[in-house]
């Protein structure tokens, strides 16, 4: 055991240590090379140092470097030193997340964890956080929530009585909804296509002056952090409608929601801490290893009505389940990593991480603009939409930077304007990272 786990650390410290020489994207060989992990399952056990030697001779190169600091795609967090680090010692744990008796050392972690959080971004103290897999089923666990309450005010039961000859629901959602916000709706059985949708203006933004009249059980979903713009919602204004009108106003702030951490936010922060949940994300902004969400809940009672297996959640003073809080009932202990990098990070780290990358979003966007080309988005936070002109030409540069390997960055389409996004959300990226970056994006731009 001892030299096996110690032949894992070793292959993990050399991963990280040759991460800077590679292309961010893995090259086109070594993904061919998986095919040599596809053989037929043999008769006899292999030697698990064998079986490790191959998963990092064929595996480590084969990675998207998103650990590192040039890695731009999607919205991607790194993880932090001592989350990877705690995660391995969690892996040796093997803890399952579900029930205190089953993991004290996890339960204790995510009530430390939890009540770090909501201190440090402000919301509730006596919110319920449930430790899910990501924004999604961050979404999915507050809008069952939102769905049990809305529908107990008018009288039905939703847990025992499903949605058959219930009263209907209004979803009223910002018309620059997340997809994965959507695909939770379906999943609750509230019909994606049901949804009310609000026009948004042109940073992507709800238009509060357009929030329809809200009567009967209602939900209004906001977000904190356009997935390409950045954009915030204006949360004051929908809520103190929304609330005037006795709805449930849910927030998706999977990434944006970081901000409340620092100071330098706040003008984009103003009133989100007046919602009834938020759905976040660990592993974006918090740079905790994948898959890490947090489903946050004013009222606790609500999220335990919608989450727990059983009546269990009526017996009031008894201590917090993990299970209770989350869709899942056996699952690793999540809590680990988060507390993990809260305490490594301490308040003011978590604050610089955030206000450092959006720093360096703002150093591409005076990069980029400087150069002569259109950045489409106001750079409010750590988020940059690029055009290169035509969407062929925007199409074509963002193949070149992806292909040359110094980094990575997506495309997207904003508005109906081809763009490349850059989204800045790892702790790793330094500002040499972004001279180099910037700079072989230039030269890609420069060459097509
Ligand atoms: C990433 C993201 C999601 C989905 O989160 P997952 O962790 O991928 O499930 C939802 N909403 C927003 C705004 C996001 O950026």
């Amino acid at each position: 055991m001892r030299n096996l786990y110690q032949a894992a650390a070793d292959a993990a410290i050399c991963y990280a240590e040759h991460l800077d020489g590679r292309s961010v994207f893995p090259l086109k060989a070594d993904i061919e090379r998986l095919q040599e992990l596809d053989v037929p399952l043999q008769e006899e056990p292999v030697d698990p140092a064998v079986v490790l030697a191959d998963l990092d001779r064929l595996g480590s190169p084969a990675t998207v470097a998103t650990t590192g600091g040039r890695y731009y795609g999607f919205v991607t967090g790194s993880s932090l030193p001592a989350a990877t680090a705690s995660a391995m010692l969690a892996a040796a744990w093997d803890q399952n997340g579900s029930y205190r008796a089953l993991s004290p050392i996890n339960a204790a972690l995510e009530e430390v964890a939890s009540r770090w959080l909501l201190d440090v971004l402000g919301l509730p103290a006596d919110a319920g956080v449930g430790f899910v897999t990501g924004g999604t089923m961050a979404n999915f666990t507050c809008l069952a929530a939102a769905r049990h309450a809305v529908l107990q005010s008018a009288g039905w039961d939703v847990e025992a009585q499903g949605l058959f000859g219930a009263p209907p629901i209004t979803v009223i959602v910002g018309d620059e909804v997340h997809a994965s916000a959507l695909k939770a709706i379906r999943l609750l059985g509230l019909g994606s296509e049901r949804v009310v949708r609000v026009p948004a203006d042109n940073q992507g933004r709800m238009r509060a002056e357009l929030l329809p009249v809200i009567s009967g059980p209602t939900i209004v979903l906001i977000q904190a952090g356009n997935v390409n713009s950045g954009a915030f919602d204006p949360a004051a204004e929908v809520i103190e409608k929304a609330h005037q009108a006795g709805a449930w106003v849910h927030v998706d702030g999977a990434f944006g929601l970081w901000t409340l951490a620092s100071k330098n936010h706040t003008h984009l922060t103003a009133g989100f801490n007046q919602a009834d949940s938020w759905a976040m994300d660990a592993h974006k902004w918090l740079n905790v290893p994948q898959d890490s969400g947090l489903a946050i809940i004013r009222s606790a009672v609500n999220q335990r009505a919608a989450m727990s297996a059983t009546a269990a959640y009526l017996i009031a003073g008894s201590d917090r389940e993990p299970c209770h809080y989350t869709p899942e009932m056996s699952r690793r202990a999540r809590g680990v990593e988060i507390w993990a990098a809260l305490r490594s990070l301490g308040r003011s780290g978590l604050s610089d991480l955030v206000n450092r990358t959006c720093t360096y979003a703002r150093l591409f966007a005076a990069g980029l603009t400087g150069a002569g080309y259109e950045v489409l988005n106001d750079v409010v936070i750590n988020q940059v939409l690029v055009s290169f002109g035509s969407p062929e030409r925007t199409q074509a540069v963002v193949r070149a930077v992806q292909d040359e390997g110094t980094t990575w960055c997506g495309g997207t389409v904003w508005q109906g304007h081809t763009a490349m996004r850059i989204s800045v959300s790892s702790w790793a990226t330094t500002e040499d990272d972004v001279t180099r970056s910037l700079q072989a994006i230039l030269n890609a731009a420069a060459a097509h």
